[in-house]
């Protein structure tokens, strides 16, 4: 996931009346929701809900979706923007949708960023010798060869260093320090700290981690110079060294790092790939349901985000393999180059503007494919009510929430932004900020069982949208 701007409503309200039990009002309840007789209609659902999880759960598609998954992340791992394997990957997922007999596959190409990391070495030289863990962030220039040795300027935020003058700042290495609240928030001392560094004088900036936990794992992301400051290395620490180098700084002792950073930069062509399962009364509608192909040069792109691309895969492929066709398009698209910058989705923008107004939904899995807990929309009050009505015939996967979002999934945001309704994939997934952008992101974050249940919701989910009678409204 690249740098996502969330808010996230979680609209589960409790409510207690006197001393009876605790009540979860369902979201229907919560919001006076009146779809009329539409409601009827998605209830007649249930039967092919029922099929789709028994196909995916106990039937030939069990564990498929993770043993696919397992096949291509083994072959490939990682599949960084701009790299051959990328390309090679993306003609590997072509020739497995072709063995499912779904034809109408088509690729639009994309010029992307290829940066490809070099040597990156980082060494506190005093007060004591130790070798501290990094990561370049993406785009990051070089330094020079023998890299840059210089004193330590410690900050939680943008505002404390915005306070520190100058003349403390020019010359030194900047270290964000900022706590983890949510990814949203934290993630701008990722994606703009050497800017706002370089501004203030700074030779390069590091950036604790942007996760919650660590075992000495530096996390990797995209980060944006700004083109009227000049351009420093910088690049992401452990939250272990980041909490030493704070300690060490708060007692007031003089810190120095030698940094030592080499990568080179260049642009490719590489491609988004669209698998459409034609609608039997409206084709030129379209449901789409998505994920990225790329992954950082780090792990394996497994859970970020091999996960989403393979349910995504699979529901054009079940679909067809169960002779279930719903009325307007189903378009599975796997985006290329989401990392650094969400650069497929922006061409496809660009590309389809014309058309995007016969998109009704848009949906993306880039959060992780643990246990389904729902979904998270972006829409309208009705669209949302007619989502929240499909939603509760997942109770018996317990996939039956829905969480307001203004920006959900992270490629989708470009359409969603342009009036498009959407959602991404609610899991649980309060884990997937642990191996998020490191060396971590490999199959064994992956669950068979839950890949199944995902692999189930999703598909039923973007039949349902591309069946129904009415279309979801737009704002
Ligand atoms: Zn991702």
């Amino acid at each position: 996931m690249f740098v996502v701007v969330w808010k996230v409503f979680v609209l589960l309200i409790i409510s207690q009346v006197h001393s009876e039990p605790m009540k979860i009002k369902s979201y229907s309840e919560q919001n006076s929701c009146d779809i009329g007789k539409l409601a009827d209609e998605i209830a007649s659902y249930d039967k092919v809900v029922k099929d789709i999880i028994d196909y995916v759960v106990r039937g030939p598609f069990k564990w498929k979706t993770y043993d696919e998954l397992a096949k291509f992340v083994d072959l490939f791992g990682a599949r960084p923007s701009g790299s051959k394997v990328l390309e090679e990957s993306i003609d590997y997922m072509i020739k497995l949708t072709r063995e499912e007999g779904i034809e109408h596959i088509v690729t639009e190409d994309v010029e992307v960023p290829h940066w490809v990391r070099g040597t990156e070495k980082l060494t506190m030289v005093q007060p004591r010798i130790k070798d501290i863990a990094l990561l370049g962030l993406g785009r990051s220039i070089s330094t020079p060869p023998n890299g840059i040795s210089a004193e330590v300027v410690v900050v939680h935020s943008f505002d404390e260093l915005a306070k520190i003058p100058n003349k403390e700042v020019e010359g030194k290495i900047v270290l964000y320090d900022p706590k983890f609240t949510s990814y949203g928030e934290t993630v701008i001392y990722r994606s703009q700290g050497a800017a706002k560094a370089a501004e203030k004088g700074a030779v390069a900036s590091l950036v604790r981690s942007i996760a919650p936990f660590s075992i000495n794992t530096p996390h990797t992301g995209s980060q944006n110079y700004d083109e009227k400051v000049k351009k420093i290395p910088t690049a992401a620490i452990s939250l272990e060294d980041a909490d030493l180098i704070r300690r060490i700084y708060n007692r007031k002792e003089k810190i120095v790092l030698n940094i030592t950073m080499s990568s080179t930069y260049d642009t490719k062509v590489s491609r988004n790939t669209l698998i459409d399962l034609k609608g039997t009364n409206y084709p030129e509608q379209l449901v789409i349901v998505s994920g990225h192909i790329d992954s950082w040069d780090v792990g394996q792109g497994a859970m970020d985000d091999g996960g989403g691309l393979f349910v995504s895969w699979a529901a054009p492929v079940i679909l067809k393999r169960l002779n279930l066709r719903p009325k307007r398009t189903l378009r599975s698209i796997f985006w290329t180059a989401e990392e650094l910058g969400l650069v497929g989705a922006y061409a496809y923008e660009e590309k389809h503007r014309n058309e995007n107004n016969k998109i009704n939904f848009i949906m993306e899995s880039d959060e992780g494919t643990f246990a389904p807990r729902g979904l998270e929309v972006a829409g309208t009050p009705k669209a949302r009510c007619i989502v929240a009505e499909i939603l509760k015939l997942f109770e018996s996967v317990n996939a039956t929430t829905l969480v307001e979002s203004n920006s959900p999934g992270s490629d989708i945001t470009v359409l969603i932004q342009k009036g498009i309704p959407g959602a991404s994939l609610h899991n649980a997934n309060e884990r997937y900020f642990w191996f998020h952008h490191t060396e971590g992101d490999t199959m064994n974050v992956e669950d068979r069982d839950e890949l199944d249940l995902c692999t189930a919701f999703w598909t039923a989910v973007a039949y349902i949208i591309a069946d129904i009678s009415a279309d979801i409204p737009r704002y």
